[in-house]
């Protein structure tokens, strides 16, 4: 049976929900799509991920705004992808933060993502013709920014922690609540994207940063919230998502063997695991091509096009 080309075929919406997991702190889950939150300072809020069009976002805000009315002060864009980026143009906020290098990538590659990242998830854009352009960070950093909430709220504190799914994720960590927005950094129970990974750096000190924070909630940046035990499994089942598609593509890559041999095996080796996680068919040739190039001393990854994406999923996946 010939398979749908990445999430192209994925058509059937997915229920939202959004939980309060402190006073003035929110996050929307849906189902394995794209996660997001909101953090209210005394007069201010502050959005994390904008989702992939303006319309999209908008249903966001009209939910958001049954429990705060509050001005977006700040949009935080935890990395580059176009399904996390496009829709900032709805929040109509004062700042765009992200990270330094995140702004760089938008330079480089961001027009060639948005549509590499259309044609793989077209269900995400909903309504595409509400997207006004590229969306530009207006506030960059490099390291840590902290955001004063006011009144007794405490801080958010944005932070890179090296880097992993892309050159420039940056998490969201409120220390007085204990309370994570961890980004593409950490999913809980769906699959990784790792087509623009760093793979080493995330599997290790990347990761161990992150769980070093000590959250007592994560919101990873697909699947459900996790609380307690549930931060450090989530965090570990990213680890071992990581570790066993850097293993499997080494074996063959050591040998000398074929891209496609590579595919096969991670697939065999994660399938019983993940198989049925959201996007795990989807992604996973994007994975490992990356993987490989990574092994065989690619230093950034390529970037993805309309075409290549098509090609190396007639590659591995056809
Ligand atoms: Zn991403």
């Amino acid at each position: 049976m010939t398979k749908s080309f990445a999430s192209s075929a994925d058509l059937t919406d997915k229920q939202a929900r959004i939980e309060v997991l402190a006073p003035g702190v929110y996050a929307r889950t849906a189902e394995g799509d794209p996660n997001v939150g909101a953090i209210e300072g005394e007069d201010f809020l502050v959005c994390f991920e904008a989702l992939a069009t303006p319309a999209a976002a908008e249903e966001w805000l009209t939910a958001l705004r049954e429990l705060t009315d509050k001005p977006v002060r700040h949009l935080v864009l935890s990395h580059y992808h176009a399904v996390r980026v496009l829709g900032a143009a709805a929040f109509g906020a004062a700042e765009i933060i992200a990270h330094e290098l995140t702004r760089d990538l938008i330079a480089e590659r961001g027009q060639q993502d948005w549509e590499s990242e259309y044609g793989r998830m077209p269900r995400l854009f909903k309504h595409p013709e509400t997207i006004p352009g590229l969306t530009w960070p207006t506030v960059t950093f490099s390291d840590r920014l902290v955001i004063p909430l006011g009144g007794e709220r405490g801080d958010l504190v944005l932070q890179y922690c090296g880097r992993g799914h892309t050159e420039g994720d940056v998490v969201a960590w409120l220390p007085q609540q204990r309370i994570l927005f961890a980004g593409d950094l950490v999913e809980a129970q769906a699959a990784l994207y790792t087509g623009d990974a760093f793979h080493h750096d995330w599997m290790g000190p990347t990761l161990d940063r992150v769980a070093a924070l000590g959250a007592d909630q994560l919101v990873g940046g697909r699947g459900e919230v996790v609380t307690g035990d549930g931060v450090a499994a989530a965090v570990a089942q990213t680890r071992h998502f990581l570790s066993e598609m850097v293993r499997c593509v080494r074996e063959v890559h050591d040998r000398q063997g074929s891209l496609k041999e590579a595919f096969d095996a991670t697939h065999a080796a994660l399938s019983p695991d993940y198989g049925h996680w959201p996007i795990f068919e989807h992604t996973l040739p994007f994975d490992v091509s990356r993987v490989w190039d990574e092994l065989s001393g690619v230093e950034r990854p390529v970037i993805w096009t309309a075409e290549r994406d098509r090609s190396v999923w007639d590659q591995l996946q056809g």
